[in-house]
């Protein structure tokens, strides 16, 4: 295999490498260190202009991790593990992103790196067994792989409304905080969007804005963070066992929580009392794990409800005003939308300086030159921030305008939903991997485990083909479809259907509704695997 043009950092036309890796977040990183582990050449091409991915892009006040950054970082390395200090239980945007900065310069990540750079196509050739890969800047880099590392969470989603370009303030997006902040002071602010993103940044905005109008179209189930300063002495614990706690962690349903497991009990097996009591255990301290209190909160109606039902009374203790708690209260199931952790969200709501509007049934009508318009009446504002999610899962993807075999454009093959195998491979797009894909546990785990899990599971995979011989690998027809199938099936035991998420795709407008992530880390690794072990079985291997 040839090796990179020396040109590249000054990012001229290049030739060729073994492998082109598309972003450079996590998953990009991890990649770019595997291919120099593997002695294969590569070239990662990232929008931004640094790594970091989510946390080079998501700046907005009270940005963090919702996964205790213990367990959200990387594991490759002994020495980075136990190296590096995190500050507190969750840690914030600005020190994730230097963790990210810090891990590019420790494995000198960077030269092989570009940064500004957005790829804009990329086509396979049959003839040359080769990717043709296209970018903004004029560049065109030929790779033997293609690795879309674009992420799942990348892809703003904001909706368009009437009037749009007609509002005089200031608009923003979560998603894509500028780099210098924001400062709300003296300001009237509207925030859309009462997901993760509303959530963290609601508190902290509503602090600094003379006035702060929250546009909510559904409540969100959140439980408190609890955050605080890193406890050092459980810190050194982990660290003295850090392989221990990473196996328990990736044996979990969510590659997470393993010193926390989920309680094997059903919500009605026990008593009212003993009911409340382990919830209430959760509700102090286990943060995402809340929903691990029982084992049939996500099958049984009854027993969801029952959860709900206490998460509603801790929302009508917190907040005053009766009405703005009932309209805070969520009505659906709970995790089926992805749960959040707060500091501070519920309470805000009874600041002076907040308001809350309902937009469920009297929908956001248009923008107009001063604000906001809904149900008859205009809300005023300086600054409107979306914080109204992303095209997750397929969005990065399928703006990437790539093109598999004979032409076919991924668009195409996906036009009635994501279809992969293990979320590695589609049909029809030889020698292209992807990280986190839909079909794989993805957005329902530490997404970190995950990445470096299919980091792992791809850079084997080339390396085996290397030794045996082959050049070209794709999934199989058959084994591609039964895997859909099989996501869905295992989807269609729960309650995560029921309600209108993003991992349905629900929340864009258009896009097919088709349960994407897999539920069950652990269950996923063996599978992957086993497929490893039986030589790539179910993928179609040639010279
Ligand atoms: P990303 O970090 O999204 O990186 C993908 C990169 O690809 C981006 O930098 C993008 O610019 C680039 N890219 C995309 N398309 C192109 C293109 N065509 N050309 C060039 N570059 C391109 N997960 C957890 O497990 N725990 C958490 O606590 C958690 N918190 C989160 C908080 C926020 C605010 C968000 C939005 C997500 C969070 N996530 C969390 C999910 C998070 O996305 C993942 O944990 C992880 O950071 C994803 O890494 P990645 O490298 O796969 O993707
Ligand atoms: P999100 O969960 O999709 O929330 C988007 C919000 O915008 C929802 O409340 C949605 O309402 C609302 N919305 C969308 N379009 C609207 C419209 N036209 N009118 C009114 N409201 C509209 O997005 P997110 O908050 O950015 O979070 C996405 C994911 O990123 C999270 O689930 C999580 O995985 C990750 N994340 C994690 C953290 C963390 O704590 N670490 C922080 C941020 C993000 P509906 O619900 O009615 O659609």
């Amino acid at each position: 295999m040839t090796p990179v043009s020396g040109q590249i950092a000054q990012r001229q036309v290049t030739s060729n490498v073994d492998v082109v890796i598309v972003g450079a977040g996590f998953a990009g990183m991890y990649m770019v260190h595997k291919c120099h582990e593997l002695g294969l050449s590569c070239l990662a091409i990232e929008k931004g202009d640094d790594v970091g991915g989510t946390w080079y892009w998501n700046r907005y006040p009270g940005a963090r991790c919702d996964v205790p950054s213990l367990e959200y970082s990387y594991q490759f390395s002994e020495d980075l593990q136990r190296d590096w200090k995190w500050s507190e239980k969750y840690a914030t945007q600005p020190e994730i992103l230097r963790y990210a900065q810090h891990v590019a310069e420790r494995f000198d990540l960077k030269r092989d790196m570009v940064f500004r750079t957005t790829v804009t196509r990329a086509a396979w050739s049959d003839d040359e067994q080769t990717w043709h890969v296209d970018t903004d800047q004029g560049d065109v880099v030929s790779a033997h792989f293609l690795v879309m590392a674009t992420g799942c969470l990348s892809s703003a989603n904001k909706p368009q409304f009437p009037g749009d370009d007609t509002f005089t303030g200031e608009m923003y997006h979560t998603g894509s905080w500028p780099h210098d902040g924001v400062d709300f002071t003296g300001k009237r602010v509207a925030v859309i969007g009462t997901g993760s993103s509303g959530l963290q940044s609601i508190p902290l905005i509503a602090e600094q804005a003379t006035h702060l109008t929250v546009f909510q179209r559904t409540a969100t189930y959140s439980v408190p963070a609890n955050n605080g300063p890193n406890d050092s002495e459980y810190e050194s614990q982990v660290i003295a066992d850090i392989a221990g706690f990473r196996a328990r962690n990736s044996a979990t349903r969510s590659a997470f929580g393993g010193d926390f497991p989920a309680n094997d009990i059903s919500v009605f097996e026990v008593e009212g009392d003993e009911r409340r009591q382990l919830l209430e255990e959760r509700w102090g301290s286990s943060g995402l794990l809340f929903l691990g209190a029982f084992n049939d909160v996500l099958i049984s109606d009854k027993s969801n409800n029952e959860v709900a039902e206490f998460v509603r009374e801790k929302i009508r203790g917190i907040v005053q005003d009766p009405k703005v708690a009932e309209l805070l209260a969520p009505k659906q199931t709970i995790g089926c939308k992805r749960l959040c952790l707060d500091t501070n969200y519920y309470a805000t709501f009874n600041r002076e300086n907040v308001t809350l509007v309902d937009v469920s049934t009297s929908p956001i009508e248009r923008l107009t030159p001063h604000g906001v318009f809904t149900d008859g009446r205009e809300f005023e504002v300086d600054v409107i921030v979306f914080a109204t999610g992303f095209d997750a899962m397929t969005g990065s993807f399928l703006k990437a305008n790539i093109h598999g075999r004979n032409g076919l454009a991924l668009t195409e093959a996906w036009s009635a939903g994501p279809l992969t195998y293990l979320g590695l491979n589609t049909r029809g797009f030889p020698n292209m991997f992807l990280v986190t894909g839909p079909g794989s546990p993805s957005v329902l785990t530490n997404m970190i485990v995950s990445i470096e899990q299919h980091v792992n599971w791809i850079g084997d995979c080339i390396d085996y083909m290397r030794a045996s011989g082959h050049r070209v690998i794709e999934a199989d027809e058959q084994a591609q479809s039964d895997w859909v199938n099989y996501v869905n099936m295992i989807a269609g035991y729960t309650l995560f259907p029921t309600c209108n998420s993003w991992y349905l795709g629900a929340n864009v407008p258009g896009k097919p509704r088709v349960f994407m992530p897999l539920l069950g880390y652990s269950d996923y690794v063996a599978k992957c695997e086993q497929v490893a072990k039986a030589d790539y079985q179910g993928f179609e291997l040639s010279a």
